[in-house]
């Protein structure tokens, strides 16, 4: 019998309504033979509540912290496998719900945002023999010693494309509160299509640089251990088979090559620039070495010298979560550093244009800074990739540089 996961996002379980429709989603997949594994999130609201509640009485700054953090906001997970295992046997189809400890899913300590090592695959097959579907907790697992660790924000994807993984599941089928992946986020972009194919590399880019309908390691670990996964929507009568969602593909499989296939946002990071910095070999170094002592992941960076080569400009970007503690790290090495001035500022957005297409298409960065140039829209930093650009701009003109480049590049639906 095939196996298939089934993924549920928040806003698919957010109530028991919700979690009914769930259930006859997956009792569909269950009589048309498929041995399945269905993933949940927490309601919807409910992991941010948790969270801002551990945040109200922590600071979270060692290991043991987060591991509470963890046993924290893995509970709403627990609430919504159980309500959906009880509607399913009430519905008379045979299940039962899996914790991450029960399977077990292994993760590393990085309590907070744990990294999955492995996935026993034995216990859930033994469930399929005995005709259960396996309702399994998203976002959380075991760590190496004994304790619950979660995902990071977002994880059930990844813990569905890890379960996939581990039981050779024929498709992994992500339902969300969007019919599939589109060409822009479409509650911004109102003219944004849907994608029938996207490219696990298109995808990694996509995700990466802030468009949040999969979480980024879901779609790493897709991509490595060939998972074949698809987005749909929970509440339009699609069914998994008949494939009406976006498919994550290899590139082979586009047909049509466009310059661009999607345009991404994250209003995530914030710009730190470190003013008139002697310029000397090592500065660099000097600069990002603490940064990432202090486990802060910096993002686009650009350094400018001056005209005589005397100082240089460094600015660079950082999460908007760890401004102010980046901040200090700066403060910190001042007298190393020597820098004449600091400034930062948490109004920025980093704007994103994908595609393999560029891979094959010259002028692709120069169209992009002319469409934000006429709108007024200044670039503060660029960096790029094979196949993506990205521009860190005031966050203001977030949607005008969105909606403009999404217009420029062809990508409104008619
Ligand atoms: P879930 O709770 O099901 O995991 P998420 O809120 O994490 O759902 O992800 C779905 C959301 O992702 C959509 O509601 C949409 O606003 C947003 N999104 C951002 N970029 C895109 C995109 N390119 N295509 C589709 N949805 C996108
Ligand atoms: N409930 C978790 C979160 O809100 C995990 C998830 O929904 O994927 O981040
Ligand atoms: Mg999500």
């Amino acid at each position: 019998m095939p196996i298939l996961v089934m993924k549920f996002g928040g806003t698919s379980v957010a109530n028991i309504e919700r979690i009914r429709n769930v259930a006859s989603k997956v009792k569909r997949e269950v009589e048309a033979g498929n041995q399945v594994a269905v993933v949940v999130s927490a309601m919807s609201g409910v992991t941010n509540q948790l969270v801002d509640w551990v945040r109200e009485v922590s600071p979270l700054s060692n290991k043991r912290q987060n591991q509470e953090y963890d046993a924290v906001v893995a509970t709403g997970e627990q609430v919504t496998s159980g309500l959906l295992a009880l509607v399913l046997q009430g519905m008379g189809v045979p299940a039962r719900s899996w914790q991450g400890w029960q399977i077990p899913l292994k993760t590393n300590d990085a309590y907070g945002k744990a990294r999955i090592e492995h996935i026993e695959s034995g216990p859930i097959q033994d469930a399929f023999k005995a005709g259960e579907v396996a309702v399994v907790a998203g976002f959380q697992g075991i760590g190496p010693d004994g304790r619950i660790a979660t995902l990071g924000r977002g994880g059930s994807d990844t813990s569905a494309v890890a379960i996939a993984a581990a039981l050779q599941a024929e498709r992994c089928d992500i339902y969300t509160d969007v019919d599939g992946v589109y060409t822009c986020d479409p509650r911004i972009v109102t003219k944004a299509k849907k994608l029938n194919k996207v490219t696990y590399e298109e995808m990694l880019e996509m995700a990466s640089q802030g468009a949040k309908v999969l979480q980024t390691r879901s779609v790493e670990m897709a991509m490595n251990h060939k998972v074949r996964v698809q987005v749909l929507s929970s509440f339009v009568d699609q069914t998994g088979a008949n494939l009406p969602g976006t498919l994550l593909v290899d590139e082979d499989e586009i047909m049509e090559q466009t310059r661009i296939t999607g345009i991404a946002y994250s209003r995530d990071e914030a710009r730190i620039t470190l003013a008139e910095v002697p310029n000397k070999p090592g500065v660099a170094a000097a600069i990002f070495g603490p940064l990432a002592k202090a486990d802060i992941n910096v993002d686009m960076i650009v350094q400018n010298v001056t005209e005589d080569g005397k100082a240089t400009d460094m600015t660079f970007t950082v999460p908007k979560a760890d401004l102010a503690n980046a901040t200090k790290v700066i403060e910190d090495s001042r007298a190393t550093l020597e820098y004449k001035k600091l400034h930062t500022d948490a109004n920025v957005a980093k704007v994103s244009i994908i595609g393999v297409g560029m891979r094959s298409h010259a002028g692709i960065a120069q169209e992009m800074f002319k469409v934000l140039g006429e709108k007024g829209i200044n670039i503060q930093v660029i960096s790029t990739s094979e196949i993506k650009i990205s521009v860190l701009i005031a966050e203001e003109y977030t949607e005008l540089a969105l909606r403009a480049l999404h217009t420029a590049f062809g990508l409104d639906a008619q």
